[in-house]
């Protein structure tokens, strides 16, 4: 019965689309129209399939993950890889590195990869130079002799911009790979390959997915060789997703453009407002985007008790949910030293502007 459209390879389109990502989002990964053919992709909970087919095992290949990475790898125009989490995915990108690679690396970045390309230096299999992205001419000189270009833009928690077009340029030109971690920035507002990256990061857990409810890693390649290579260490460190994880995953990807659309608007308009707050000190946002931080004059005190005392608001890790979640960055012991102790993250979720404001400023006002 699921003969004709589910035993299919998804053709991943590395070429321009011909819509824009609003669209891409709702169409791609889809099963081909025939008569009765479902129009999303079903389930496929398969581990194992008949021989001769294109699928075999489903650690290498399965469709319901192919059809959530033919839609990652349209909307980032490039060719996708699913992992089991956005750390499996940076840890198969960093696995493709030879012994003793040079890898330049922001210094505030996401903390679980900060914190692994320590340990990856501590033990001598590569050598960490690490830069401010927003520092070109830094980035630049750094890329002199290095085989690895990470970057981050904007950066997590601090919100910093890197001139990507810039640094690929000089990584590029000193014979380096250039990875961008999207996660923040998402597609829909960022695509680094079409300015020339060689590889894009996703925490899928994150905007991607959107509603909090699920661990995905995606690895997105310009070229499909390059990506058939990341396919190759989800094989042998066996970092897949579920079947049931990627279903999810591109039903809340469906919706990305229009909750990054709200969540933006949200940011704007309350990030405008913290500004002239007394309690804040300073408030990081690009001006664009769904994240942002801000920093209190009462210190991690007044920060902890912020994020006790809003109600609507969540206190909880992660980001780029439907919910507005917000953080005190350093109350994690491995969070790095670069980040203010007062800085509070604030993920900007779909809920009614006003309801947020009321919620924010009050739990604000209250700061003594
Ligand atoms: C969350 C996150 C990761 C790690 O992804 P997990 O899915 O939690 O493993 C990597 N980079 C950024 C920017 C993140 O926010």
């Amino acid at each position: 019965m699921l003969r004709g459209y589910v035993l299919r390879r998804y053709a991943a389109p590395v070429s321009q689309p011909l819509w824009s990502a609003e669209t891409v989002a709702v169409v791609s990964g889809r099963p081909a129209p025939a008569p009765d053919a479902p129009v999303n992709p079903p389930i496929v909970p398969a581990s194992t399939f008949h021989a001769g087919g294109p699928y075999g095992y489903a650690r290498e290949w399965s469709p319901t993950s192919e059809a959530l990475e033919d839609a990652i790898g349209a909307l980032e125009q490039g060719s996708a890889v699913t992992f089991s989490s956005g750390m499996a995915a940076a840890n198969a990108i960093l696995d493709l590195l030879p012994p003793g690679a040079v890898v330049v690396a922001p210094s505030s970045a996401y903390t679980g990869v900060a914190v692994r390309l320590r340990e990856l230096a501590g033990i001598g299999r590569i050598a960490l130079r690490i830069i401010e992205v927003d520092d070109t001419d830094a980035v630049v000189d750094a890329c002199s002799g290095a085989d690895l270009l990470w970057i981050e833009s904007p950066t997590n928690p601090l919100l910093q911009e890197a001139d990507l077009p810039a640094c690929i340029g000089a990584a590029h030109a000193s014979g380096a790979r250039v990875v961008v971690d999207n996660t923040f920035a998402t597609p829909v507002l960022q695509q680094p390959l079409t300015m020339g990256a060689d590889l894009v990061l996703h925490s899928v857990t994150k905007a991607l997915s959107g509603h909090s409810d699920l661990l995905m890693g995606a690895v997105v390649a310009r070229d499909p060789e390059l990506a058939e290579q990341v396919r190759g260490r989800r094989v042998l460190l066996g970092a897949a997703p579920s079947a049931f994880d990627c279903y999810l995953a591109l039903r809340g990807l469906r919706t990305l453009a229009i909750r990054i659309e709200r969540s933006q608007e949200n940011a704007r308009l309350l990030t405008g407002r913290l500004v002239d707050h007394p309690a804040v000190s300073r408030v990081r946002y690009p001006g664009w985007g769904s994240i942002a931080s801000i920093e209190l004059h009462g210190g991690a005190e007044a920060a902890d008790q912020l994020c006790s005392t809003v109600r609507l608001w969540i206190h909880a890790t992660s980001l780029g949910g439907v919910e507005s979640l917000l953080e005190r960055r350093r109350r994690w012991p491995l969070e790095s030293d670069v980040v203010p102790e007062s800085l509070v993250r604030l993920s900007f979720g779909i809920e009614a502007a006003e309801d947020l404001w009321q919620d924010l400023s009050s739990a604000l006002d209250a700061l003594s």
